[in-house]
């Protein structure tokens, strides 16, 4: 009955095979979870006092819709140093999501195409679905690194964006300077809108460096979600060529309405907050773990993000059964890749988790290697 209330829209796409893996784990008893894909520390206590105060300063009505100027201001300011286009402006969204949703209704028309490497974050293919475009899938294996040929040859007519994740989820990759320039002039000759999600550049253990610097038009979706530690607080940003911000700020208006305005006043101080020892504390895990299982798994080192992406050993003949295996006997929450990616091959470690959870998810997974 409730079938016939649906849109296609709601067929298109399947609830997240991440949620599967949480309620199942909701079931174990102190489960190693390294299935979570948000910081294991919190917000810093300036940042939440901040916020606190705007809320006891009746700062709970609807912010404009780009976000309160105090925040914009700043963010502009670092931007232009940054990047020093004339033309790029800059809002605030409900969390990286909340721009991935604005970017896709203002731009994708259906039957459009949107270029996305494999394996990758599972929203893209999802929103894509939802506004009624086809995900072109660019395989990345065995290295996760982007051949710039390979997404050249997935250009068609119909091609309408290239979702860009650097640093990214699943994978931990990082763009060179070179592989961001590639893609970015890619994008510039052939005309077609770049978009880099850029939530992990905090989480970089090299240099970070946005395919925007080599193409002024990139629209650049970021966020506070995983730097700060704030993912409930739904504080994000977008930036891009004034004329494409107009847009997708008319889509803001009309759905999100506004990011959370004390959230806004949270994030302003959250800037201001020192992250380095975290940052460094979540290179250390990265270590942990990629020392502890790279005898005995086929994996490659990530360079920032907090996501590694092995493949499931042999005997198993898919990482869901990997998975099952990993739930089921060491009550150990990973995620098989099948969930972003065509491939049915590796699973998704996330260490942002205590330093006592991955010695215990080492120990597991060593022993399912068989070591
Ligand atoms: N992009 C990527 C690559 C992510 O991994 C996530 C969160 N898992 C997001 C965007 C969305 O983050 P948020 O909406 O919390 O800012």
């Amino acid at each position: 009955m409730i079938k016939n209330w649906l849109s296609e829209r709601a067929f298109s796409f399947s609830a997240s095979g991440i949620r599967k893996v949480f309620d199942l784990g909701a079931k174990l008893v102190n489960p190693i979870n390294l299935s979570i894909g948000q910081p294991d520390f919190d917000m810093p206590e300036a940042a939440r006092n901040a916020a606190i105060d705007a809320i006891n300063h009746c700062k709970n009505g609807y912010s404009p819709t780009q976000g309160i100027a105090p925040l914009i201001e700043r963010l502009q300011k670092g931007i232009d140093v940054e990047l020093g286009h004339e033309d790029r402006s800059v809002f605030i969204t409900s969390g990286t999501s909340g721009g991935l949703v604005l970017t896709l209704l203002a731009t994708v028309n259906p039957g459009d195409e949107v270029i996305m490497c494999d394996p990758y974050f599972v929203m893209y293919e999802a929103l894509t679905k939802m506004v009624g475009g086809a995900a072109v899938l660019v395989d990345t294996y065995p290295d996760f690194r982007p051949d710039v040929q390979k997404i050249a040859d997935a250009i068609t007519p119909k091609t309408k964006l290239i979702l860009f994740n650097s640093p990214a989820n699943p994978t931990g990759y990082v763009a060179t300077a070179q592989e961001a320039e590639d893609v970015a002039k890619l994008a510039a000759e052939k005309n077609i809108l770049l978009v880099s999600d850029e939530i992990y550049d905090m989480f970089c253990h090299k240099e970070f460096v946005s395919p925007a610097k080599f193409n002024p038009q990139t629209l650049v979706l970021g966020g506070y979600s995983k730097s700060y530690g704030m993912p409930g607080w739904r504080v994000g940003f977008a930036h891009g060529p004034k004329e494409l911000i107009e847009q997708l700020l008319k889509f803001q208006q009309y759905t999100f309405v506004c990011a959370p305005q004390p959230a806004q006043w949270g994030a302003i101080t959250a800037l201001d907050c020192d992250m380095s020892k975290e940052i460094a504390a979540y290179k250390h895990k990265r270590d942990m773990i990629y020392d502890g299982i790279k005898d005995c798994y086929d994996v490659v080192k990530p360079e920032g993000a907090f996501y590694m992406f092995p493949k499931a050993p042999a005997p198993w003949k898919t990482a869901t059964e990997f998975v099952h295996k990993a739930i089921t006997e060491y009550s150990m929450l990973v995620i098989p890749g099948n969930i972003f990616s065509q491939h049915d091959t590796h699973f998704r470690i996330s260490y942002a988790a205590s330093d006592q959870t991955i010695e215990r998810g080492i120990e597991a997974l060593r022993k399912l290697a068989g070591k």
